[in-house]
This record gives C-alpha cells, structure tokens and sequence, in this order.
C-alpha cells in the first residue's frame, strides 16, 4: 500500500544534499553511552523541496571555514551542489531552518533573496540566559546567531509560534512545520507533500534511525523528556516509519537512489526506501 498524494496540494520534488562527515563512535551519540562501543560516523545534510513553481532549501549547512574550525570532512559546499542541481542560492525566496545550530544555519549571507522561516522559541534559546553555559552553547556559532539577529532587523525572517501550515504564510500548502524541542529549545520539522505522500524530514529530532527506534536519547539535550515525544511526534505525523527522513543518518544513502551525476552528494527521497526501516 501507498500512501498516495492528495491532489489538492502542491507535489514536491525532495532531497537530501549531503555536505559533510565526520568519524564517531556509538558512545559519542547517545545519553548513557553504548555497551558495544563501534564506529557510528555521522553525516551532515541540507535538504531541497522543489515543486512546480515553489524551490524551498530546508537547512542550510556549514561552511568549509567552519569544517576546518570545527575538524569535519568536508565534502562538498551545498550551496555549491544547490548549483550543480540548477538551484542558485541568490535566486531562492523560501529558506525553512530547522533550528540554529552551527551545523544547519551557516550560509544565511548566501540566500539574500529569501524569508527565512524559524521557530520564535529557538532564537530565544540562542540568545538567551542559557547561552552562558558553555556545554549549552557549543553547538552554536555565535556569528551565525547574530547573523539571524540582523535578519530579522532586516525582515527577512517569519517566526512561528508551534506547528505551522505555510500556507497561512502564503508560502506553500505542501509545507507544515512542526514545533518540537528537546535538542534545542525550538526545534522544529518540517513535512513535506510528495507524490508517494507526506514525508517528514526529521533533521535532529532524529539524528539517526536508532534513536527514534530505542528511544535513547541523543547527547546534545536541551530537555530529555521533550526529545522523547519528539520520536512520538515524528510517528504520528508520518504516514509511515519509511516516511521519515533523519537528520545525520549515513543509513539514508543506502535507503534511497543517489542522483545519477551527484553520487555521494545528492539523494532523491521522493521514492520508497530500498530497504524498509527497522
Ligand atoms: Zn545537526
């Protein structure tokens, strides 16, 4: 059975464009650590939704300056592969932001065209009584908050209190957002309406499948409990487990059809997995 497509909303084309890697081992990903401590790398994606007449970029990476500060692979600039795929950043008008850490909100000076679309909560967090912490604040970069800051001043940022249908923002009817927290204190996912239905790009309310999967949560917290109904959410609001797409998950390129030219970079999500999850 499928989960087909409702044919009042707009059909999205959608990707996962992976930028970066790093090697880590289970203990690194999970709260309590691992019994069988193994090699667990991690990947580090953005992702693209592309429909008739709307071109959204959800998330936006970090730069190869920050690879080299942070000692990560780089393998290819997104906003490089964003051309490669006939996208120009310049050129883009909607860019969603999962939440804002370093690894998803780099790059902002390069959509100058867009309205960037963010929970309120998480610019809070970002700037807030929390941020003394260093153990809270390592995941951000500092420039790139301020850098969410001067857009707002510029209006280039829409904020959103809770789930959201873009489409009350005139943005898209086959778009949803979905306020979830845990990770960070405004974390949000995003669905997104596909031919084979709704797929729901979880980013770090999941980082890999495991963690949905067990429910052990994953090392950087914000609050625990709120991480855990984080994995109850990502259920309810996907049609299926296959319907849901991780954050830093290697186990993606494996699922789906890497795009034919852009091995290794680009992953089409629109059909079913290879393999089904669990
Ligand atoms: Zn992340």
């Amino acid at each position: 059975m499928s989960n087909p497509a409702s044919p009042n909303l707009p059909i999205y084309a959608l990707y996962a464009i992976r930028y970066a890697a790093r090697d880590a081992v289970r203990s690194e990903h999970f709260i309590g650590g691992d019994p069988h401590d193994g090699p667990m790398p991690m990947d580090y994606f953005i992702w693209l939704a592309k429909s008739d007449d709307h071109i959204v970029v959800i998330d936006t990476g970090f730069t190869a300056e920050m690879a080299i500060k942070r000692k990560r692979q780089f393998i290819q600039c997104p906003i490089k592969t964003l051309a490669a795929l006939g996208i120009q950043a310049d050129a883009v008008d909607d860019v969603i932001l999962t939440h804002l850490h370093y690894d998803h909100s780099g790059h902002f000076d390069r959509f100058p065209k867009a309205q960037f679309h963010l929970q309120e909560q998480e610019l809070h967090y970002a700037t807030g009584r929390y941020m003394r912490y260093p153990q809270l604040q390592h995941a951000f970069e500092i420039d790139d908050v301020c850098g969410i800051v001067r857009l707002n001043y510029a209006q280039k940022v829409t904020f959103y209190d809770g789930d959201g249908d873009l489409s009350a923002g005139n943005l898209s009817a086959g778009l949803r957002l979905h306020r979830t927290g845990g990770h960070s204190a405004g974390l949000q996912f995003v669905s997104v309406h596909t031919k084979r239905g709704w797929v729901v790009l979880a980013s770090d309310a999941s980082h890999y499948y495991e963690h949905m999967e067990t429910y052990r949560p994953f090392t950087i917290a914000f609050h625990v409990g709120e991480m855990m109904e984080s994995f109850d959410r990502l259920k309810k609001v996907a049609p299926s487990l296959d319907h849901i797409i991780p954050g830093h998950d290697p186990k993606v390129m494996e699922k789906y059809p890497a795009v034919a030219g852009h091995e290794g970079l680009v992953y089409g999500l629109t059909k079913r997995p290879f393999r089904r999850v669990i």
